[in-house]
């Protein structure tokens, strides 16, 4: 199967899924969009009230601001996926419980085997401690790791970012070093030119 083909199953599923409380308060299910060939993905927290209404990830304030961080590093919201730890809206949009980061854990690990990016973006806590369990976001933000052979970056939220005036330039500041991080991913994978700066990379 195409990766196209795997994720639109995967949408589908998500669409009909069952397996825990979350879609039983929710409008639509949210799976996640962009091409199935980019080579950055971007995972958020959960759909909150306009993500719910249209079905699509990020598409309110944090989603703006997150248009406008994706601008930074010359590229479109439609160059890069987009998707979430759970699927369903969180009532009140409060934060993911451990059954329902479970229920979903299944559907965003086909979208990463399918897309198979060269760098995941982790937005917040809950997609952080997907891939660097116990590690606490504002020591580890703007920082890539390797997993499964390929470079992680935690972030902080884009809607904690809005919240907390301090946060955000730490966040563009992150999101500036993106490019360098990608160049040296491509130069890791030996097929990239010589990768400049790699003095500002922070691989822990
Ligand atoms: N916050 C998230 O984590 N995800 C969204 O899709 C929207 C807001």
């Amino acid at each position: 199967m195409s990766a196209e083909a795997e994720l639109k199953a995967i949408a589908e599923e998500v669409k009909a899924c069952t397996q825990c409380k979350l879609y039983q308060g929710a409008t639509n299910a949210v799976p996640g969009e962009g091409p199935a060939n980019a080579e950055i993905m971007f995972i958020g927290e959960g759909p909150g009230f306009h993500e719910d209404r249209q079905g699509r990830p990020f598409v309110g304030a944090a989603g703006k601001f997150l248009e406008e961080l994706i601008g930074y590093i010359g590229l479109k919201r439609e160059q890069v996926f987009i998707a979430n730890v759970v699927k369903h809206r969180p009532p009140s949009n409060r934060d993911p419980e451990a059954d329902e980061l479970e229920a979903c854990a299944g559907f965003l690990e086909r979208q990463i085997k399918a897309i198979n990016p060269k760098v995941i973006v982790t937005l917040g806590r809950y997609s952080m401690a997907r891939f660097f369990p116990g590690a606490k976001i504002s020591a580890v933000h703007g920082q890539a790791k390797k997993v499964d052979g390929r470079l992680v970056v935690a972030m902080f939220h884009p809607a904690a970012a809005l919240h907390q005036p301090s946060l955000k330039q730490a966040v563009i500041d992150d999101f500036k070093k993106l490019p360098a991080l990608i160049t040296s991913a491509e130069k890791a994978a030996g097929n990239s030119p010589p990768e400049p700066d790699t003095k500002q990379l922070s691989l822990f």
